[in-house]
């Protein structure tokens, strides 16, 4: 399926995943770009689509504004789905804050914990993910099968690049986020994301001056099992 999709438009994918896949199917954004436009695509061929992000506590606050402007614009409430901590007690259970200490315990409890939990009863889920985007994400297939949420995984910008994104953006006028114009290339929480240089790799500022290149949503590995903390 995936051959055939291979040369589908976005839009094609997506009226694909939902005739195959109906009220099983979902999407999680975290609002970057990609995702934007798929929400817009979404719009026109399923508003009813169940779509959520992960809200780990520690987003932009452009980034959650973004959460009004899909509702106001296109009518699909996205459903900001919470860690079972809230900030405050999962730095004080933890003696400080995990990003710092262990970034992938945080993003474990925080993002791959909340999608599992939200992958239960679902089928299929799309990603946002561009294969342009970073040496881990160039072999992502239009449709997979992700061992670790147990999903079948749909990308339907796999084959887009970041120019395509961008005049889909301007061409419909789909709200973006205001951080993109202040050299934010890639978005995610906070404390984990730096805005970047001409020149620099799209991703670099993400978990900068760490090895840490993914949150694990998007790697393909066994289903989540909670990393070692060196500190306990
Ligand atoms: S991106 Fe940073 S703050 Fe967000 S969940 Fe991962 S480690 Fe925690």
């Amino acid at each position: 399926m995936s051959d055939r999709l291979e040369t589908a438009k976005p839009e094609e994918i997506l009226t694909w995943a939902i005739e195959r896949f109906g009220d099983k199917f979902t999407m999680a954004t975290a609002f970057g770009p990609e995702g934007m436009v798929i929400l817009e695509m979404l719009s026109r061929i399923s508003p009813s689509t169940y779509v959520f992000n992960l809200d780990t506590g520690y987003q932009f606050r452009e980034t959650l504004e973004l959460r009004d402007k899909v509702l106001e614009r296109y009518g699909i409430a996205v459903d900001l789905l919470k860690p079972e901590h809230s900030v405050e007690e999962y730095e004080r259970i933890h003696g400080g804050p995990v990003y710092k200490s262990n970034p992938n315990q945080c993003c474990f409890d925080r993002k791959l914990k909340v999608l599992s939990n939200a992958a239960l009863g679902r089928h299929a889920w799309a990603s946002a993910i561009r294969r342009d985007q970073s040496p881990d994400r160039a072999r992502a297939p239009i449709v997979g099968w992700d061992r670790k949420f147990h999903l079948v995984k749909i990308s339907p910008l796999a084959n887009w690049t970041k120019k395509l994104v961008w005049n889909r953006i301007i061409d419909r006028g789909i709200p973006y986020n205001p951080l993109h114009d202040q050299d934010y290339k890639s978005i995610g929480c906070w404390p984990c994301t730096r805005a970047t240089a001409d020149g620099e790799d799209e991703r670099a500022g993400r978990w900068s001056g760490t090895e840490k290149k993914e949150c694990g949503l998007h790697t393909d590995e066994e289903p989540p099992q909670a990393p070692i903390n060196p500190n306990l």
